[in-house]
């Protein structure tokens, strides 16, 4: 403790802090938290540093504090230093915890100390207390944490403390007494905890106190491993079973070394709250000669012992795991003063021989007086922060808090306290507030709730008073929408079938057209292979035309020719008549006949011509009538292309027509769902209403 008060050991990270008040229920002191505003603080004078909290709060906004930084940062100056290694490090390194001294000189730590070595020194200095002062209880005091609590919450117990230093105390008064090269150098205590720096203050020993986890932290930090490095002895001579301090019982078991019947009378007591229960109560069962049933109280504030302590990484583990570590180092600690060889012949003396050993390193260390240890009443601290408040101060708060009756009284610990009148000591005390009781806030809930259903009620009446006639308006109109909607629901749907009864009529026009339009086009070809005959019959016609009056001209030369032969026939037959009865007789005959052939040529030339004139009429008539056709055939190809054209147009319109058709029935049925949503929501509104409509009246009933 210094001018400012006891050095901090924990330290809250606000912006973390849930204010959820586990760090208070796990507290075994309570009132060095503070749980009056929106975060819990605490005051490190009222603090002992058990490190529950730590423990306690899932947000990470407790932290221990240790002096790592410094050590690391000293080392590196080349500060020179020597070390002292609490027990608990066969857990925390489990088999590796000699490595971990070949770490510890590679850091540049000179020597290293065994503080289980140091535990053997604190059971010899409590033998002698014992016979030297025959004390009927001794409180023993390896744990800082329990000294720190009987010195400021339970100076009554202070007697009964050991006046003899920790094990880790003996182990530092050792190395500077009996080891003078290193009476300079400054001392790393490496601890499973962060109250022991309270410890160093007080016996002005102990530069640095450097956790297990710090050190596990910097390891991972720097990616290393303990592994790596060589086992490195001890500096001192081994212990034997006080390695065993660590855990729960081990400073029992070490003194049964010498004493077979001490665990009938040793109490054996750890973890928090059962330690600080026994401890509470212990002077008052002194005090009414109810105690000391036990010579011996072998007390932890940690429920593994320090094996488990705050400042290690074996809060989670089984507790047996964390023992078996403990219990190997154990067997080999045994095994340097004895001797596997000796035992195994099971000789008597063996044993014997290992003790006298041990007995002539622990005497070579031991001094009368040196190891002497005195205790500070630190309650005044206390005393002075906290006021006690009298019965009728208590039942003031209480009556606050709306604790009327001892029922009321509920001792719940929800707030963090474990009992109603400790809540309200805090709260006298400025450290809690009545809005953390569970108590207080069902009760103001209630009032709240009271009040809440006095205005509801009011806005009920008012309600049912202004709105009950418009509901039931809204209600009759939405009656009445409903069936509108209903009727319009059937006329749509209606509409919709008639609607699609005249698309399947347009469909039907489509497939006539359609039709049709085959049969045009078929029309249309015909016409125009009808047409292609007429001319080529014309052009034959026409043929026929031209050879006819090729032959009319042929006949009319026949014609010709017989009358020119009638006449060489004539002058034949005049010349015959001149050439007398005996030549021209039979030239007369001659002549007579070309005049006959001559004749009968020239009619069939006439006849023929006659014919073929006729012919000829006949031919251009046909040619007239052929292009009569062929107009008349014209005439039909331009019909045909106008029907088709005219088809064509009432087809594209048609097809409109049906396409159009089907999007006003999809239209319609849109428009049928949506009227039959309307529909279906209309007379939810109109049973909502209802409802409504009910639950004010029965609303009203119940006010
Ligand atoms: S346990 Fe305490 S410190 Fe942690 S969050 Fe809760 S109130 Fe805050
Ligand atoms: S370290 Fe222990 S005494 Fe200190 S506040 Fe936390 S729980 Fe309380
Ligand atoms: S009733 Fe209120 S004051 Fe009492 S223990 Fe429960 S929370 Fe705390």
């Amino acid at each position: 403790m210094n001018d400012k008060g006891l050095r901090p050991v924990i330290k809250v990270i606000s912006e973390k802090c849930v204010n959820c008040h586990r760090c208070i229920q796990a507290c075994p002191v309570k009132m060095c938290n503070n749980g009056s505003g929106q975060k819990v603080e605490y005051n490190s004078n009222l603090c002992i540093g058990c490190g529950e909290c730590i423990h306690a709060c899932s947000h990470g906004a407790r932290v221990g504090l240790d002096d790592f930084d410094a050590f690391i940062r000293d080392l590196k100056a080349g500060v020179k230093m020597v070390a002292t290694v609490a027990p608990a490090i066969a857990t925390s390194f489990d088999g590796e915890f000699l490595k971990f001294n070949g770490f510890l000189k590679k850091l540049g730590i000179q020597a290293i100390f065994d503080v289980s070595f140091g535990a053997e020194l604190t059971i010899k200095s409590y033998l002698e207390y014992q016979k030297q002062k025959k004390p009927s209880i001794i409180i023993a005091q390896p744990c800082p944490t329990l000294v720190s609590f009987i010195e400021m919450y339970r100076p009554d117990l202070i007697p009964y403390l050991a006046p003899a230093d920790s094990p880790m105390g003996h182990i530092m008064k050792m190395i500077r007494h009996f080891y003078p090269q290193y009476k300079d150098h400054k001392i790393a205590a490496i601890s499973p905890c962060y109250s022991k720096r309270r410890e160093f203050d007080a016996v002005g020993m102990g530069d640095y106190n450097v956790t297990f986890k710090s050190i596990e932290q910097y390891l991972s930090n720097t990616k290393d491993s303990i592994r790596r490095y060589a086992e490195v002895p001890y500096d001192n001579p081994p212990a034997e079973r006080a390695v065993l301090f660590a855990a729960p019982g081990g400073l029992m078991r070490t003194v049964e070394r010498y004493d077979k019947n001490i665990t009938s009378h040793t109490r054996k007591i750890e973890g928090s709250p059962e330690v600080y229960h026994y401890l509470a109560h212990l002077g008052d069962a002194i005090a009414k000669n109810k105690a000391p049933v036990y010579a011996l109280v072998d007390c932890l504030n940690c429920r593994m012992g320090c094996n488990g302590g705050p400042a290690t990484s074996n809060q989670e583990k089984h507790i047996d795991e964390v023992e078996l570590a403990i219990e190997k180092r154990y067997q080999a600690a045994r095994e340097k003063y004895t001797g596997k060889g000796l035992r195994s012949l099971n000789l008597p003396f063996a044993k014997y021989l290992g003790q006298k050993k041990l007995e002539k390193y622990i005497n070579k260390y031991w001094k009368e007086g040196l190891y002497k240890r005195s205790y500070t009443n630190r309650s005044s601290l206390f005393k002075s922060i906290i006021k006690f408040p009298s019965k009728k101060e208590i039942e003031d708060v209480h009556q606050k808090m709306h604790k009327l009756s001892e029922k009321d009284i509920l001792n719940c610990g929800s707030c963090g306290y474990t009992s109603c009148d400790q809540m309200v000591v805090a709260i006298i005390n400025g450290l809690n507030k009545p809005e953390n009781c569970m108590h207080f806030i069902n009760i103001e809930r209630q009032i709240i709730s009271e009040q809440h259903k006095a205005e509801l009620a009011g806005a009920i009446n008012e309600v049912y008073g202004h709105t009950f006639h418009d509901m039931n308006q809204s209600i009759d109109g939405i009656g009445s929408l409903s069936s509108h909607i209903s009727e319009t629901a059937t006329s749509v749907l209606s509409s919709s079938a008639t609607i699609e009864e005249m698309v399947q009529h347009i469909r039907s026009i489509q497939e006539t057209l359609e039709h049709n339009a085959q049969t045009v086009l078929k029309l249309n070809a015909s016409s125009q292979r009808g047409k292609d005959c007429i001319l080529e019959i014309g052009e034959l016609i026409n043929q026929v035309a031209v050879q006819s009056d090729v032959l009319i001209a042929a006949c009319n030369m026949i014609g010709d020719i017989a009358e020119q032969t009638n006449i060489l026939g004539m002058n034949a037959a005049i010349e015959a008549a001149h050439a007398g009865d005996a030549i021209g007789k039979g030239f007369a005959v001659v002549a007579g006949e070309i005049r006959k052939l001559a004749d009968s040529s020239g009619q069939q030339a006439e006849e023929i011509t006659k014919s073929l004139k006729s012919i000829k009429n006949l031919i251009v008539n046909s040619t007239e009538s052929s292009v009569r056709a062929q107009e008349q055939f014209d005439t039909i190809v331009s019909l045909v292309d106008t029907v088709n054209h005219e088809e064509m147009t009432i087809k594209n319109a048609v097809e409109v027509q049906s396409g159009n058709g089907l999007q006003v029935v999809n239209e319609l049925n849109e428009v049928n769902k949506l009227i039959l949503k309307i529909k279906d929501e209309s007379a939810t509104l109109l049973s909502s209403g209802e409802s409504v409509l009910k639950r004010i009246q029965s609303l009203k009933e119940t006010i």
